[in-house]
């Protein structure tokens, strides 16, 4: 699959319901997988090393930026770093999947930068400031401190989606979930489960 295998980005303001989509995607097609990206941020309770991230400390993610193990790296947040490695795409390649990325908008442009025509870059954009605003704040993993620099991040970067292949709204989010779908099907020519089942017995 090396040559074959695709990469689909989802990037969008933190609080737009990408992670939701992306984890119904993961749900929907096996042939997909998940890019488990490295960070320094501390662990939230409940999420596994090497399932939801490779929580590195700064030193060592420091140590894998200068090896150039990265395709793309980040401080997402003043002293959070966030990265994509190289490896990840290989170990999911050689897996026979195609990979699927829930990142930030920059690191998003940057892996469709770098691997053109074999990436799909969708932005996920929320139904409008408010609805953002009013998620993160039902977040309780953060601070009041950290939820205002999600905020201002998440506010400038709603002005990029004009540089992203396409535009996903998440007003509804089982029309999302179905939009997303078929983007994805488009591209990789992966069918969804259900649909792969219906088949068997019909
Ligand atoms: P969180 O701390 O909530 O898990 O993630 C913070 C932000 O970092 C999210 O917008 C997430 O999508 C983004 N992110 C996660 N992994 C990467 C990565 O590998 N590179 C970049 N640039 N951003 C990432």
């Amino acid at each position: 699959m090396k040559k074959g295998g695709k990469l689909i980005i989802f990037s969008a303001p933190s609080g737009s319901g990408k992670t939701t989509i992306v984890r119904h995607l993961l749900n929907k097609f096996d042939g997909l997988a998940f890019s488990v990206s490295a960070c320094t941020r501390q662990r939230r309770s409940g999420e596994i090393d090497g399932r939801d991230y490779y929580f590195l400390d700064e030193e060592l993610f420091k140590e894998k930026v200068q090896n150039q193990e990265f395709v793309e790296y980040e401080e997402v947040y003043p002293g959070n770093y966030y990265g994509t490695l190289k490896a990840e795409i290989d170990r999911l390649w050689d897996m026979g999947k195609h990979v699927l990325f829930d990142i930030d908008v920059e690191g998003g442009l940057n892996i469709k930068k770098e691997y053109g025509d074999k990436a799909l870059s969708v932005f996920v954009k929320p139904a409008s400031i408010e609805v953002l605003k009013e998620r993160l704040h039902h977040r309780s993993t953060e601070t009041m401190e950290q939820l205002q620099v999600r905020l201002n991040k998440a506010v400038s970067e709603l002005k990029y989606e004009d540089q992203f292949d396409c535009i996903l709204l998440n007003a509804d989010l089982q029309t999302a979930f179905e939009t997303a779908e078929k983007l994805v099907s488009d591209f990789t020519g992966l069918k969804p489960n259900d649909q792969q089942y219906l088949k068997s017995v019909v």
